[in-house]
């Protein structure tokens, strides 16, 4: 079985996080985790940066340092994963969903204006696959309303819009080191502050409330409790092993963009058949070949698709039902419909994608897919959504 994803060890793993133990400080914000932090600010220009013990957590972050409160409104994609919601929910606030682009399933920026108001306190953005939302239409946006912007960037490590890594853009940002992504530490995360307003209160969020970091800088002379907070900072061993894969972050991007390309190369005749539809990288974004995706025309097809390529050996899977339609949100969603999220939800696949995936995989994935539509009994047509 090819599976669909598999965890990448870069083979320094083992020997850092025994160093971690030798330094004797095992507990977070050693010397791993300030390696981690300088690596992030100087590769991508990040002023400001927290690692965390997920990507979840520093949505949260995010969601306490916003001061997000009862009634308050936040808008996001409904095609995203539970967490972007969740981080705000827990902190009393309304989400109002916005459906997918047509292009892709990011959110649809010129959807958004209509739903905000005096209760909007921020958009959050998903950079889906890796690929850009337009960050210049958001950033006005949020300046003609006096918003916040956090840019959910989990699987958009090394992509940019315009030239500028993403996580950087939006008043914060935040990344996943979650084994699905392109690199891993098991579980991990990362908090970007881009707005010099949220710096100082952030080094306190992070460690539960104490202002044990300036009391470390010999700031004060006691530290204590000063705020609310949490143990969002994850352990030396975690950040230990994550420094073995940004050391080999240009080698794993350089693989996993060969077996996108690939991918695409050999499925490309599909979409002139209208058989399917791949991913559209609009101008101002880049791909970081986080995910390799392709579209169906029905659920019924997808279904079949999955299986098709299950009985030959390869898992590919399927992901995000629209988050207004979960079990636990749908009675507190407004009701709008979300045609495109709902297409994505229905007919979205995900290939096999990970470092140690062969070439001669990807071909023969791509024969099969392309097998299966040549054996396919439906009539190509056009989904909804614009090709
Ligand atoms: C993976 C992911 C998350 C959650 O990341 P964790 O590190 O598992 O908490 C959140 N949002 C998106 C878009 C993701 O892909």
């Amino acid at each position: 079985m090819i599976p669909f994803n598999k965890p990448y060890l870069t083979g320094k793993e083992d020997e850092y996080i025994i160093q971690s133990v030798k330094f004797g400080q095992l507990s977070g914000n050693g010397h791993f985790t300030k390696k981690c932090h300088n690596y992030f600010k100087q590769r991508y220009n990040f002023r400001k940066v927290f690692l965390t013990t997920s990507c979840t957590d520093a949505l949260e972050m995010s969601a306490l340092l916003l001061d997000i409160k009862d009634g308050d409104e936040i808008i996001m994609p409904s095609f995203t994963f539970v967490s972007t919601a969740l981080a705000f929910v827990r902190q009393g606030a309304k989400i109002v969903f916005v459906d997918s682009s047509a292009e892709n399933p990011n959110i649809s920026v010129n959807e958004i204006e209509p739903l905000i108001n005096k209760r909007t306190k921020a958009i959050v953005v998903v950079h889906y696959a890796g690929i850009s939302v337009d960050m210049v239409k958001i950033m006005e946006l949020a300046e003609n309303y006096n918003l916040f912007v956090v840019e959910d960037a989990a699987q958009a490590i090394e992509s940019q819009f315009k030239g500028k890594q993403l996580g950087g853009i939006g008043h914060l940002g935040v990344f996943s080191f979650h084994e699905t992504k392109n690199v891993i530490s098991g579980e991990g995360g990362l908090l970007v502050i881009n707005d010099e307003r949220f710096k100082k209160r952030a080094e306190i969020v992070w460690e539960k409330g104490t202002n044990r970091a300036e009391f470390f800088r010999g700031e004060v002379d006691k530290y204590g409790w000063v705020d609310i907070g949490s143990s969002f900072l994850p352990s030396e061993i975690v950040a230990a092993f994550l420094m073995a894969q940004l050391e080999n972050l240009d080698k794993i991007q350089i693989k996993r963009k060969q077996l996108w390309d690939l991918y695409y190369k050999n499925l490309m005749s599909l979409i002139e058949k209208s058989r399917l539809k791949l991913p559209e990288i609009p101008n101002y974004a880049t791909n970081n070949a986080h995910m390799f995706y392709l579209v169906c025309n029905s659920l019924k097809e997808r279904t079949e698709l999955i299986a098709y390529l299950k009985e030959k050996g390869v898992h590919a899977v399927f992901h995000y039902q629209g988050l207004h339609l979960s079990k636990y949100y749908f009675k507190k969603h407004d009701g709008r419909k979300l045609p495109n999220c709902e297409i994505y939800s229905n007919c979205l696949v995900r290939l096999p994608m990970f470092y140690e995936l062969q070439v001669s995989e990807v071909l023969l994935i791509s024969e099969m897919i392309n097998h299966f539509y040549i054996k396919h009994k439906t009539k190509p047509r056009c989904i909804n959504i614009k090709y």
